[in-house]
C-alpha cells in the first residue's frame, strides 16, 4: 500500500518513526543511505562550456573576423606588419575572454555565496523533543512540525492537521490555496492526496506534523528536475543599458574604422597601411569588456550589501534600491526590537505595574495571567526556551514570574491575523473548557458583555468601556504595545462562534523599544530625498509615539490613516493622502499594504516594502523592492522578496540603498575613465591623416592601454565604496541614462582633450629633440620616431594614472576624496607601472609594442601636464559646486508632479 492510503499510525509506523521522531543514531544512519535534502542543480553548465562562450560571443567574433583579415592581408602583402597585428588581436582575444571569464566566475561565485548565509530551517520533533534543524539535514523518518508560512522542505505523509491549507503552485501551478488533512486517501494518484504535502509548496494557513517520506532527488521537485534559478542569470536594466551601449559603440567603432580608412585612401595613404589602421581603430575601440565590469561590479555591491545584512535574491534589485524613492516599512521589530517587555497594566479598573499583580491578589488577577499564560502559539524547544512571537514570549514571563503556572491542554484555537487581529485558544482545565482570547482592543471589547471586579464577574456598562478605552488611549501614547484579554467558560455543548459574551480581565501595556539606530537611518533618508512611511498594524497613537520617538514624524499633526479610513477611501483620495509630507498607517491588514504600495507606484515612486507574513506576499511581490525580514520572517515572505534582512533592521534597507546608489555611480566613474583615453588615442591618428606628421601612437600601443594598462584600475572604480555624499541627494531617476552628455562632455571634451595634449606634446618633444622638423618623414624603425611613440604611450599612461584619482569624485576635490581607500585601484596602478615599465625598457617589450627606450627627461616632461590636468579638474569641480551647476540629479518625483500641473 502506498503511504497515503495507510492511517496516520500506519504510516508513521512505515518509516520506522513514531510520535516522538526518530533518534540521533538513525539519523545519521538515514543520512549517510538517502544523502542530504538536497536538489542537485541539474543543468549546471560546464565550465569549459562557458570558457568557451567568451570566446565566441559577439564582439569576439568581430576580433576574430578582425584576425583573419589580417592574416589574409599577410599572404597579400608580406612584410607590411599585419602579421604581428594578428597575433596582438588573438592576444587581445585570449586576454579579455580569460578576463572576462574570471569576473564572470567570481560574479557568480558571490551570489552563490549569498545563498549560503541563509540556510532555511525546520522544527522537527527527534528523540522527543522539538528542534530546529536546518532543511538539507532531513531523513526520511522525521516528523517535521509545520505552521502558517513554512516552506515544504521534503515530501511528506500528514499525521496531523489544523485547519492547514498549502499552496501548490510551485509543482502543479495552481494557485488557489487547497485543505489538507491527516486521514487515509482513497485517490491514486499520490500527488492529489490530501494528506500528502509536497516539497516545494508553502502551508499558507494552519498547523500541523507530518513524517517525511522522500528526500532532496528523490522527491517529487526533486524529479521534475528543476533547475535551480540562479540569481545572476538575470539581467538587469542597467546590464541590458549597458549590452545595447556596447553594441552601439561597436557598431560605431565599425563605421569609425571604415570611414577611416576611405578617407586614407582618399589622401593617398598606402592600401595596406591604411587597411592596419582600420582594423586596429575597429579593435581599439570595440568595448568588450564593459558587460563582465558591469556585471561583477553589481556582484561585488551584493556582496557589500551582504556584510551590511541585506541579502540580494535578485542581481537587478541592487540597482533598483539605488533609485528608492519611498521605503514602507513595518513597526514592530523593523523600527523597534522587537524584545517586548510588559510595563503597565490595567486591572479592575486600576492602572498597576507587572510586580504589583499576582502575590495576594492573584486571585483577583488569575483570569488575566491564565490567559497570558496560556493563549499563544509558542513551542517550547529542547527544555525550556520558547521559540515564537517575542511578545507572546513577553506574556508567558509575566504570567510564570507571577506564579501563575498552568498548562491546560489546548484543544482548539482560533488563529491569529492581521485582519482579526485577536486569536483565541480552548483548554482544558479542572473547571471545565475555558476559551482565552487576547487580541487589539478594538477587536476584543465589542465581543465582551461582562468584567471582573473584584474576583468576580460583573456586567460590563458603557462607563467601564470608555475607561477602558482612555486607559488603551494613555497607554498608547507612550508608545506601548495594548493587548487587552477576556476569557469566557465554555458550556458542553460545540458553539459557531466561541468568541462572543466574553469576560474582559484587563489590558497589557508592552514595551518595545525603538532600535538605536533607527533614528540616524531615518535622518540619512530625510537627507537623501527618500520618504519613510510606517505601516503598522498596532494601535494609531502607539504608532504615532514611535515614529515620534525616531524621528519619523516631527510635526505636531501627522497625518494617520487607519485601516477602517483606509478601507472607504478612493484610489485618488489615497494619492493625494499620501502627500502629507509625515504620514502613518495604523491598524492595516495584510492586504491594504498592497494597495498603498499600488497608490505609490502610481504616484511614478520606487517602493521598497517590508514584510513578514504569507499574507504580506502579494505586497512585497508587488513592490518594485520587497523587503522579507530574515529572522521574523516566514519562508514564504522570503520567497516572495527580493532582498532579505538578516537582522530585520531598518538601518540595513538604508545601508543597502547606499550601496545600490553606489553601483550607478560606480559604473559612471569607470565608463567616464576608459572613455577619457579614447581622445588621445584618436587624436594622433586624426593628427597624422590631417597634418601627414608620422604617426605617434601605433595600433598595437592603443591596444597595449585599452586592453592592458586600463583594465584593472578601471575594474577598481568599479567596486568602489559607497561615497559619503551618497546619501546627501534625492534618489536618480530610473530613466536616467547612464551615459549622458555631461559624462561625454568630461571624458572627452575635458579630460580627454587634456590627455591628448599631453601625449601630442610628449610626441615632438622626443622628435624636436632628435632633431626633426615638421614635413619630414621617418622609418617606422628609426629610434627617434619608436622613442617618439614610446614618449606619446607613456605620456598616455601617466595621465590615466591621475585620472584614476580624478574619477573617484564627480564634483568634490581631491583634498576632500579618499586617496589610498581602495586596493584594488592602487594594485591596478602598481600594474600599470610595471607593465609600462616592461613595455619601455625591456628587449621583448619593445620587440612586441614597437617601443624603445626613453630617458628621464621624457617622464619629467609629461609631470606638468599630470599636473596640469589634477589642477584644471579641480577648477572644474570648483567652478559646479560654487555655481550648484548640476546640483541634482534628477527633480524629485513630487516636484515634477507639481510642475506638470502648472502646466
Ligand atoms: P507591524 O505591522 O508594524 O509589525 P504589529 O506587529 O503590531 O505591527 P500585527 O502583527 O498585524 O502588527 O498586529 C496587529 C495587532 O494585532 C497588534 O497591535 C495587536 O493588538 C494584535 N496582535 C498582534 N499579535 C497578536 C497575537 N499573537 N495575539 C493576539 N493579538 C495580537
Amino acid at each position: 500500500m502506498k503511504i497515503h492510503h495507510l492511517t496516520a499510525a500506519e504510516a508513521l509506523e512505515s518509516l520506522d518513526s513514531g510520535p516522538d521522531g526518530l533518534s540521533d543514531a538513525i539519523i545519521e544512519e538515514r543520512l549517510h543511505e538517502y544523502g542530504f535534502n538536497r536538489i542537485e542543480e541539474t543543468r549546471k553548465q560546464s565550465i569549459l562550456l562557458a570558457f568557451a562562450q567568451e570566446f565566441l560571443h559577439f564582439f569576439a567574433l568581430i576580433l576574430w573576423l578582425a584576425a583573419g583579415l589580417a592574416f589574409f592581408a599577410e599572404t597579400q602583402q608580406p612584410g607590411e606588419g599585419m602579421q604581428t597585428l594578428g597575433y596582438a588581436i588573438l592576444g587581445v582575444i585570449a586576454i579579455n575572454g580569460c578576463f572576462s571569464f574570471w569576473q564572470r566566475y567570481q560574479a557568480e561565485q558571490a551570489i552563490a555565496a549569498l545563498k549560503k548565509l541563509l540556510p532555511q530551517q525546520v522544527k522537527v520533533i527527534r528523540d522527543g523533543e522539538l528542534s530546529l534543524v536546518f532543511a538539507d539535514e532531513l531523513v526520511p523518518g522525521d516528523l517535521l512540525v509545520l505552521q502558517e508560512g513554512d516552506n515544504i522542505p521534503a515530501d511528506c505523509r500528514l499525521i496531523e492537521a489544523f485547519a492547514l491549507r498549502v499552496n501548490n503552485a510551485t509543482i502543479t501551478g495552481e494557485s488557489l490555496p487547497k485543505g489538507r488533512d491527516a486521514s487515509p486517501s482513497e485517490v491514486e494518484d499520490m500527488t492529489q492526496s490530501r494528506n500528502i504535502l509536497l516539497a516545494g509548496t508553502s502551508v499558507v494557513a494552519g498547523e500541523g506534523k507530518a513524517v517525511v517520506f522522500a528526500t532532496g532527488m528523490h522527491t517529487e521537485f526533486g524529479k521534475i528536475a528543476h533547475t535551480l534559478k540562479t540569481t545572476v542569470k538575470n539581467q538587469s536594466p542597467l546590464q541590458l543599458q549597458i549590452r545595447r551601449l556596447s553594441r552601439f559603440v561597436a557598431a560605431l567603432a565599425l563605421l569609425l574604422g571604415v570611414v577611416f580608412f576611405f578617407v586614407g585612401q582618399a589622401i593617398g595613404l598606402h592600401f595596406w597601411q591604411n587597411f592596419i589602421f582600420a582594423i586596429g581603430l575597429i579593435v581599439a575601440n570595440v568595448p568588450e569588456g564593459l558587460l563582465p565590469t558591469v556585471t561583477l561590479s553589481l556582484a561585488m555591491a551584493t556582496q557589500r550589501m551582504a556584510k551590511r545584512n541585506a541579502l540580494i535574491r535578485n542581481l537587478p534589485s541592487v540597482e533598483t534600491l539605488g533609485s528608492t524613492t519611498v521605503i514602507c516599512t513595518d513597526k514592530t521589530g523593523t523600527l523597534t526590537q522587537n524584545r517586548m517587555a510588559v510595563k503597565q497594566l490595567f486591572v479592575e479598573n486600576r492602572v498597576l505595574q507587572p510586580e504589583q499583580l499576582g502575590g495576594d491578589s492573584l486571585e483577583h488577577h488569575a483570569a488575566l495571567l491564565a490567559g497570558a499564560a496560556l493563549c499563544h502559539n509558542l513551542k517550547h524547544v529542547e527544555g525550556e526556551a520558547l521559540l515564537g512571537d517575542p511578545m507572546e514570549v513577553a506574556l508567558v514571563a509575566m504570567a510564570h514570574r507571577q506564579g501563575m503556572r498552568v498548562d491546560y491542554p489546548k484543544i482548539g484555537e482560533v488563529p491569529f491575523d492581521t485582519d482579526r487581529k485577536r486569536m483565541s485558544t480552548l483548554h482544558r482545565t479542572p473547571q471545565g473548557q475555558v476559551l482565552y482570547c487576547k487580541g487589539a482592543l478594538e477587536t476584543v471589547l465589542p465581543r465582551c458583555t461582562q468584567t471582573v471586579r473584584d474576583g468576580a464577574t460583573v456586567p460590563l456598562d458603557e462607563s467601564g468601556r470608555q475607561s477602558i478605552l482612555a486607559a488603551q488611549q494613555a497607554m498608547a501614547d507612550q508608545g506601548l504595545r495594548v493587548l487587552a484579554f477576556a476569557y469566557r467558560p465554555l458550556p458542553p455543548t460545540p458553539e459557531d462562534d466561541a468568541e462572543r459574551a466574553l469576560i474582559f480581565t484587563g489590558l497589557v501595556g508592552l514595551e518595545d523599544p525603538p532600535r538605536p539606530e533607527v533614528a540616524d537611518a531615518i535622518a540619512q533618508c530625510h537627507a537623501a530625498g527618500i520618504k519613510v512611511i510606517m505601516i503598522t498594524g498596532d494601535h494609531p497613537h502607539t504608532a504615532v509615539a514611535i515614529a515620534r520617538q525616531i524621528g519619523l514624524v516631527r510635526s505636531a499633526n501627522p497625518r494617520v490613516v487607519n485601516g477602517e479610513r483606509l478601507k472607504k477611501m478612493t484610489r485618488s483620495q489615497l494619492q493625494v493622502a499620501l502627500n502629507a509630507p509625515e504620514i502613518v498607517f495604523a491598524r492595516i491588514g495584510a492586504d491594504q499594504k498592497m494597495h498603498i504600495v499600488e497608490a505609490l507606484q502610481r504616484k511614478k515612486h520606487i517602493v521598497a516594502v517590508t514584510g513578514d507574513g504569507v499574507n504580506d506576499a502579494p505586497a512585497l511581490k508587488k513592490a518594485d523592492i520587497g523587503i522579507a525580514m530574515g529572522k521574523a520572517g516566514t519562508d514564504v515572505a522570503k520567497e516572495a522578496a527580493d532582498m532579505i534582512l538578516l537582522d530585520d533592521n531598518f538601518a540595513s534597507i538604508v545601508a543597502a540603498i547606499e550601496e545600490g546608489r553606489a553601483v550607478f555611480d560606480n559604473i559612471r566613474k569607470f565608463l567616464t575613465y576608459i572613455l577619457t583615453s579614447n581622445i588621445p588615442e584618436v587624436i594622433p591618428y586624426l593628427a597624422f591623416v590631417l597634418f601627414r606628421i608620422p604617426l605617434p601612437l601605433t595600433i598595437i600601443q592603443i591596444l597595449a592601454v585599452d586592453l592592458g594598462t586600463d583594465m584593472l584600475p578601471a575594474l577598481g572604480l568599479g567596486v568602489e565604496k559607497p561615497d559619503a555624499a551618497a546619501m546627501t541627494q534625492p534618489p536618480r531617476s530610473q530613466k536616467e541614462a547612464l551615459i549622458d552628455w555631461r559624462l561625454l562632455a568630461r571624458a572627452y571634451g575635458f579630460l580627454g582633450l587634456i590627455e591628448a595634449a599631453a601625449a601630442m606634446a610628449a610626441f615632438f618633444f622626443v622628435l624636436e629633440r632628435g632633431g626633426w622638423h615638421y614635413g619630414q618623414g621617418l622609418h617606422g624603425q628609426h629610434t627617434l620616431y619608436l622613442q617618439a611613440t614610446t614618449a606619446c604611450l607613456s605620456a598616455i599612461i601617466m595621465m590615466q594614472i591621475a585620472n584614476v584619482f580624478i574619477c573617484k569624485q564627480r564634483q568634490r576635490g581631491l583634498l576632500a576624496t579618499p586617496i589610498f581607500d581602495n586596493k584594488l585601484i592602487l594594485s591596478g596602478i602598481v600594474l600599470e607601472i610595471l607593465l609600462i615599465l616592461a613595455i619601455v625598457y625591456t628587449p621583448w617589450g619593445n620587440a612586441i609594442f614597437g617601443t624603445a627606450p626613453i630617458d628621464q627627461e621624457v617622464w619629467l616632461f609629461a609631470l606638468p601636464f599630470v599636473a596640469g590636468m589634477l589642477v584644471l579638474e579641480e577648477i572644474r569641480k570648483w567652478l559646479v559646486r560654487r555655481f550648484q551647476l548640476f546640483p541634482f540629479r534628477h527633480k524629485p518625483p513630487r516636484m515634477r508632479k507639481r510642475h506638470a500641473q502648472r502646466r
